[in-house]
C-alpha cells in the first residue's frame, strides 16, 4: 500500500493492455498494491491479465469496443473498488473524458489534470501557451485563420519547406511535407482530408520544415506542490515515418550546456500549464544546436525505461506517489545520468515489406537473458495469436552500459539472442541498425533510416 496523509491506496486499476499494463503491474506489486486488469475477448489469455490480481472483460476486441470505453472502465473500477486508474499509454491516456469521469466518480487517475491534458491535445493551442512562455517554437503560422490563400501567404513567409501538421493530430498521421509554392493548395487539401478522416478535424498549422534535425525529447516530472524536476532527454530521432525505432538515453553528443537548457525549458513547459505527473516535452533539435518546442505528450512514454536505466528510478513508482499526493523523491540536484541506455520496439512486421505487420500465432518465444543490463518489457506469451486489433509491439530490449559503446554492443548482442517462429519480426533490420557504422558514430538524425537505405535493406 501507499500511504499519504488521510489517504491509503491499496488498490489500482490498469485501464491497458500488453507490455506496459504489465510493467505497471510490476511496480505496483513491489509497493504492494493490488492489481485490476481489464480485458478484451482477444485478450483473455493474456500475459496482463495472468499477472493481475483480478480481471475484468470490457469488450470485443475492436478498441473502440473495449479499451477505449470510458464507461465500462468506470464500472470496472467501480465492481473491483480500485481507486485509482492507470492510463499507461495510447488508448485513454490523453484523454480528458476520462479524466474528467474519474473525478466524478472519486477516482484518482494517475496522470496530470484535465486541463494540462486539453492544452497539450492541440498543437496550435500548445504552440500558442509555450509562445507565452518564452519556450522556443519551429518558426510557422498556429493560429486560427484556414484559408487556403491566407496559409499560402504564410508559408512564403515562412519559407519552403514547410511542413503543414493537423492541430488535432499525433503518431506521426494528418503530416505533409511542401516543397514548393505550386504544391501548396493541393497537399493543403490532402492534409486536411487524412486530418479528417483520422481525427475528425481538419485544422491546420504551418511549420518551418527543418533538414534532418533531431528528436530530443525531455522527461519532466511535476507534483502536487507545484515542484518539478526533468530527469534529462532521451534521443528518438531514429524513426521511419515519424514512428520511433531505437531510442537512446541521454542523446550522443549533446553538451551539458544545452542539456540543461533543453531541460529547464521542458520544465518551463510543463509549469506553464500547471502540469503535474509524468510528462515529455518533445523538441527538434536542429545541427547549429538550435532547438524548438514541437509538442508534450502528457502520459508515460513508450520508451520510459532508458530514462529509468540512466537514473536508476522507477517512472511508474513516481507517477504513483506523485498521484497520491507525495512529494517529488528527488530534487533536481539528486538526479545524475549514470551510463547510456538504448531501447529497441520488438515488432511483429516484415521490414522487406515496407513494413507491414505481422499477424498469426507466436508459436515460439525465446527473449534474451534479463540482468542488471538488460531489460525485456513485453506483453506477450509463446502460443499467443497476434491479431489485427492491436499495435504488433511484441516487446522492448532496453539496455544499459556504462558508456554509448558497451551499451551498443549489449544491444547487439541481445538482439542475437532472440528466437522468434510464427511470426515475421524487423529483429534483423534493428540488428543490421545497431551494427551501422553511422549509428555507432551517433550520426543520428530523422531522416537516418532514408539516408541509409543500402546499409539497412
Ligand atoms: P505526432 O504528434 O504525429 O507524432 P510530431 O509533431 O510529434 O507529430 O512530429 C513527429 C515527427 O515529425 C518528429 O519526430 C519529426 O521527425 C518530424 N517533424 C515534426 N515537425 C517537424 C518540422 N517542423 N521539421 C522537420 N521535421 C518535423
Amino acid at each position: 500500500m501507499l500511504a499519504h496523509q488521510d489517504l491509503t491506496l491499496t488498490k489500482i486499476l490498469i485501464a491497458n493492455r500488453g507490455e506496459i499494463a504489465c510493467r505497471i503491474i510490476r511496480t505496483a506489486h513491489q509497493l504492494g498494491l493490488s492489481c485490476v486488469a481489464v480485458y478484451s475477448e482477444a485478450d483473455r489469455d493474456a500475459l496482463h491479465v495472468k499477472m493481475a490480481d483480478e480481471a475484468i472483460a470490457i469488450g470485443p476486441a475492436p478498441a473502440r469496443e473495449s479499451y477505449l470505453r470510458v464507461d465500462r472502465i468506470l464500472a470496472a473500477a467501480k465492481q473491483t473498488g480500485a481507486q485509482a486508474i492507470h492510463p499507461g499509454y495510447g488508448f485513454l491516456s490523453e484523454n480528458s473524458e476520462l479524466v474528467a469521469a474519474c473525478q466524478q466518480a472519486g477516482l484518482i487517475f494517475i496522470g496530470p489534470p484535465q486541463a494540462a491534458i486539453e492544452a497539450m491535445g492541440s498543437k496550435s493551442a500548445a504552440k500558442s501557451i509555450m509562445e507565452a512562455a518564452g519556450v522556443p517554437l519551429v518558426p510557422g503560422y498556429h493560429g486560427d485563420q484556414q484559408e487556403p490563400e491566407f496559409l499560402a501567404a504564410e508559408a512564403a513567409t515562412i519559407g519552403y519547406p514547410v511542413l503543414l501538421k493537423a492541430v488535432a493530430g499525433g503518431g506521426g498521421k494528418g503530416m505533409r511535407i511542401v516543397h514548393q509554392a505550386s504544391e501548396f493548395v493541393s497537399a493543403l487539401a490532402a492534409a486536411q482530408r487524412e486530418a479528417r478522416n483520422a481525427f475528425g478535424e481538419d485544422k491546420m498549422l504551418v511549420e518551418k520544415y527543418l533538414l534532418q534535425p533531431r528528436h530530443v525529447e525531455v522527461q519532466v516530472f511535476c507534483d502536487q506542490q507545484g515542484q518539478g524536476v526533468y530527469l534529462f532527454e532521451r534521443d528518438c530521432s531514429v524513426q521511419r515515418r515519424h514512428q520511433k525505432i531505437i531510442e537512446e538515453a541521454p542523446a550522443p553528443h549533446l553538451s551539458a550546456e544545452l542539456r540543461q537548457a533543453m531541460g529547464e525549458a521542458a520544465l518551463k513547459a510543463a509549469q506553464a500549464i500547471g502540469y503535474v505527473g509524468a510528462g515529455t516535452v518533445e523538441f527538434l533539435l536542429d545541427a547549429r544546436g538550435e532547438f524548438f518546442f514541437m509538442e508534450m505528450n502528457t502520459r508515460l512514454q513508450v520508451e520510459h525505461p532508458i530514462t529509468e536505466m540512466i537514473t536508476g528510478q522507477d517512472l511508474v513508482e513516481w507517477q504513483l506517489r506523485i498521484a497520491i499526493g507525495q512529494p517529488l523523491p528527488l530534487k533536481q540536484a539528486e538526479l545524475k545520468i549514470q551510463g547510456h541506455a538504448f531501447e529497441a520496439r520488438i515488432y511483429a512486421e516484415d521490414p522487406e515489406q515496407d513494413f507491414l505487420p505481422a499477424t498469426g500465432c507466436l508459436s515460439y518465444l525465446r527473449q534474451p537473458a534479463e540482468s542488471r543490463f538488460v531489460r525485456v518489457d513485453t506483453g506477450v506469451l509463446e502460443g499467443d495469436q497476434i491479431s489485427i486489433y492491436y499495435d504488433p509491439m511484441l516487446a522492448k530490449l532496453i539496455v544499459w552500459g556504462p558508456d554509448r559503446q558497451t551499451a551498443l554492443q549489449r544491444l547487439i548482442q541481445a538482439l542475437g539472442e532472440y528466437r522468434i517462429a510464427g511470426l515475421t519480426t524487423n529483429i534483423d533490420f534493428l540488428q543490421r541498425l545497431a551494427s551501422s557504422a553511422p549509428f555507432h558514430a551517433g550520426e543520428v538524425h530523422t531522416h537516418f533510416i532514408e539516408q541509409h537505405q543500402a546499409l539497412l535493406f
